[in-house]
């Protein structure tokens, strides 16, 4: 095992959860199919709930983005959603005491569903704490600093207690931290956003969340194709549906089966889809799931007919809390 990825929100543009009236459905929904499967008795109530998998039953989350990426020797955190809100829970509750870091954060832009969870990271207000911010935008120390201000929020920037440190990267150069390589590359949205390529000893992680997807080719790709070629787990931004995909141009998000077609084409062996919309219900993200099958069984079906090679590529789509090992 080299990387670990926890995902600790997964929902674009702003977090949002079904409504109570929602949850009443849902919950009848369940309550039906266990009494329709002939089910009857207490005793096979967690047999039926492990029939249905956590994101059926429970939902896909509220929280935005969050991702969490650990090896045997670092972690780093790409973006700051409201999911960091949990994953600071955790590491201020740790068995040993706090976790005194440090703590490394990889901005990919600045819309408010990546940042909107930083002043709720409970590590910037502990004394000895070292916090180290790192972005391709020049700009990173001024907008993190913009997160801390009244009277948006009470606690001002100068007053945080920990460190905080600022690194400005350069696109598609790789970072060396510890055993992990981290390396920028551009992904299509309308106010530039990086994504990032995480490897350890031979595992690749490809964070290609918020994109469109605009540039299809490898050549239109052209030195950011790196960020899609040799993955082991791809997470990508799939948040409208094919047909949605046309109607909001520009802006940038994509749909599954522009990432399913990347990852036939490249070779990536696991595709997370995530980013959902703040207005998707559980059953709205299982009828993107349904229609992503449709679309792989024909491309695969398709290759055969045509006697093109195509290896089976695993997916899902992202729920909060979900954690993979590669
Ligand atoms: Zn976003
Ligand atoms: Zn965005």
């Amino acid at each position: 095992m080299s990387l670990t990825v926890k995902f600790w929100g997964v929902r674009g543009s702003l977090p949002s959860s079904p409504s109570p009236y929602d949850w009443t459905n849902h919950i009848e929904g369940l309550l039906r199919g266990f009494f329709n499967a002939g089910l009857r008795e207490p005793n096979q109530v967690t047999k039926y709930i492990e029939s249905l998998g956590t994101a059926h039953l429970g939902g896909y989350g509220a929280a935005t983005t969050c991702v969490e990426v650990r090896s045997a020797k670092n972690r780093i955190i790409i973006d700051g959603g409201s999911g960091i809100r949990s994953l600071s829970e955790q590491i201020m509750s740790g068995k040993a005491g706090a976790s005194k870091g440090p703590f490394h954060i990889f901005m990919t832009h600045f819309h408010w569903d990546h940042i909107i969870g930083l002043p709720f990271f409970v590590p910037h207000f502990v004394p000895g704490v070292q916090v180290h911010y790192y972005a391709v935008q020049e700009d990173l120390e001024k907008l993190i600093r913009g997160v801390f201000l009244r009277p948006y929020f009470p606690v001002a920037f100068e007053s945080l207690a920990a460190k905080i440190h600022f690194h400005v990267i350069e696109p598609r150069e790789p970072l060396q931290l510890d055993d992990m390589t981290i390396t920028p590359y551009k992904l299509d949205h309308p106010d530039a956003c990086w994504g990032y390529r995480v490897e350890c000893n031979k595992k690749v992680y490809s964070h290609c969340v918020d994109t469109e997807g605009t540039r299809v080719s490898r050549e239109e790709m052209g030195a950011d194709l790196p960020l899609y070629q040799k993955i082991d787990l791809m997470y990508f931004d799939a948040q409208y549906t094919f047909p949605e995909l046309a109607e909001k141009a520009n802006w940038g998000h994509s749909a599954s089966q522009v990432g399913l077609d990347i990852a036939f084409r490249e070779g990536v062996k696991h595709l997370l889809f995530a980013h959902h919309d703040p207005g998707a219900s559980i059953q709205q993200v299982q009828e993107l799931k349904r229609q992503t099958l449709e679309y792989y069984d024909w491309r695969l079906n398709t290759a055969k007919e045509n006697n093109e090679t195509l290896s089976a590529v695993q997916w899902d789509f992202a729920y909060e809390g979900l954690t993979l090992k590669l």
